[in-house]
Order: C-alpha cells, then structure tokens, then sequence
C-alpha cells in the first residue's frame, strides 16, 4: 500500500487540474474532517472559518459541496446549518441532494427495532464511566474515547452481544473509538458519495472531478473508488491510508477550501 503524500508539496499541478475541469465536487466527512475531534461529539462544532469557507465555494457555479457522516442527518444537518449542499447521514444510509429532499432506504420496522436496540445498549452500559451511548434514527453508536481500557472493552463486548442476538440481522462497524450497530447490507459512504456524485452529472455529460476528504477508517471506501483525475485526501498522519494526498488537520482543510475556491474563483 502506498502512504498518501503530503498535498502542499504538489499543490501547484493539483491546482492547474483543479482550475481545468469544467466542474468540481467537493465531499468531506465531518467529525475530525471538517470539525476538530473533541471530547464528546455532542459538542463538536463546525468551526467559523471553515463554515465561511463552505459557503463562499458553495456560490460558484460549477462546484458542488456535500458533507459525509456516520450522524443521522438529521443531526449532521443542525450542526452544519448549510442549505443547498448535499449531505450524506448514517454512513450512506440517508442523504439529501441540493434540494433538500430526505432519501433513505431503510425500512421504519427496521428503525424502530434500532431505536429499541439503542435504549437497551443506553441502559446496560450508558452510564459506565467515559462511555456514551449515542441512539440515531438508524443505528447506535457506543463511544468511548474517553473511558478507561478495561471500560471500553466491557461496552463494545455488550454491543457485539448485542449486535449478535438481535431479532434482526444487523451489522457491526468499528470506527475511532466507536462501535457501531447498523441495518445489514453494504451501503458506505464510498457507495453513497459516488451515486451523489453521479447524480451531479448534467444532460448525461461526465460527473464532476470529485474531490474526498476524510480521517477515519469509514472514509476509507471512498478512496478506492475515486477515478483517476479526482482527488482523495486523507487528514491526519495517513498511515493505513488509501489515499493519494494528505493534510495534517482540520486547519489544514480549511486553508485547501480557501484555496481551492480561488483556484475556482
Ligand atoms: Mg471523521
């Protein structure tokens, strides 16, 4: 596997490509992305720059944004306050286009019987020391950065107990230092984003030069996907990643949103 290379060093011949192509897509991940990892994810927050950002290369014609997450949409969608981008809840399993129109193919019965899930896994480890049991519209999440080693490993022992007995077939994703209990199938944000982006084509012309960015190990079925010609950047460190490029943080996302909208200006 080859290690993602640092985007700055290279940033000039990206750049021309990015001014070339007759339009853009740019999709990002949220938490760790676009919003720097904090303690507890009820409490990240879409930083100001990178809210102004967004919305000065959301007014060009020609680029498209959508913003990618393992939250519910509803949830991702309070905590951007952006109208006219895309967004993409639940790892895929919901999304909205610039229209603003919900889709999702989950079933109520099958929600209803996460939701049911959820208070139990709430009520078995939800209150463990560091642990947090977050209950979505379509899954349930079990966090648990900030407990002890011994803690954490009781709680993703319960919810893979859990995950395992359930009445329905579900199906279990490990993220940064989160489980998670999700509807069976294969849906990713790989598959999301490429349908989205596909969707973003017009009068059967290509699809915009898709741009990527994400930290975590969901993010990476988005870069096997991308086509050569797109761009796929992964923020953080990079080792694992299958990524072409990377950036270091969430600063530095800002600062190529900055630029990739004079680029487009
Ligand atoms: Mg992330």
């Amino acid at each position: 596997m080859k290690h993602p290379r640092p985007l700055w060093p290279a940033w000039k011949p990206i750049a021309l490509r990015l001014k070339a192509a007759p339009r853009v897509a740019v999709f990002s991940d949220f938490d760790g992305t676009l919003a720097p990892i904090v303690r507890h994810p009820g409490q990240s927050r879409l930083p100001a720059p990178t809210r102004a950002a967004l919305v000065r290369l959301r007014r060009l014609s020609g680029v498209a944004v959508g913003i990618v997450s393992g939250r519910s949409l509803r949830d991702l969608r309070a905590k951007v306050r952006l109208r006219k981008i895309c967004y993409i809840g639940s790892h895929g399993l919901e999304w909205t286009g610039p229209e603003g129109r919900r889709h999702s193919k989950v079933s109520a019965a099958l929600a209803s019987h996460l939701q049911e899930l959820g208070r139990k896994l709430e009520a078995e480890v939800g209150r463990l020391p560091g642990i947090y049991v977050e209950r979505k519209t379509l899954s349930v999440a079990v966090h648990y950065r900030n407990a002890a080693p011994r803690v954490a490993r009781q709680a993703r022992q319960a919810a893979e107990r859990r995950a395992e007995r359930a009445a329905k077939k579900l199906r279990l994703l490990r993220g940064k230092k989160v489980v998670e209990l999700l509807p069976p199938g294969r849906m990713d944000k790989g598959q999301a984003v490429m349908a989205l982006a596909g969707r973003l084509r017009r009068r059967g012309g290509p699809r915009p030069l898709l741009i990527y960015l994400g930290d975590d190990t969901t993010d990476e079925t988005v870069f096997p996907r991308l086509r050569r010609g797109d761009l796929g950047i992964h923020v953080g460190p990079g080792a694992g990643s299958r990524a072409q490029y990377r950036l270091a943080s969430p600063a530095e996302v800002t600062r190529f949103l900055v630029r990739l909208r004079e680029v487009r200006a």
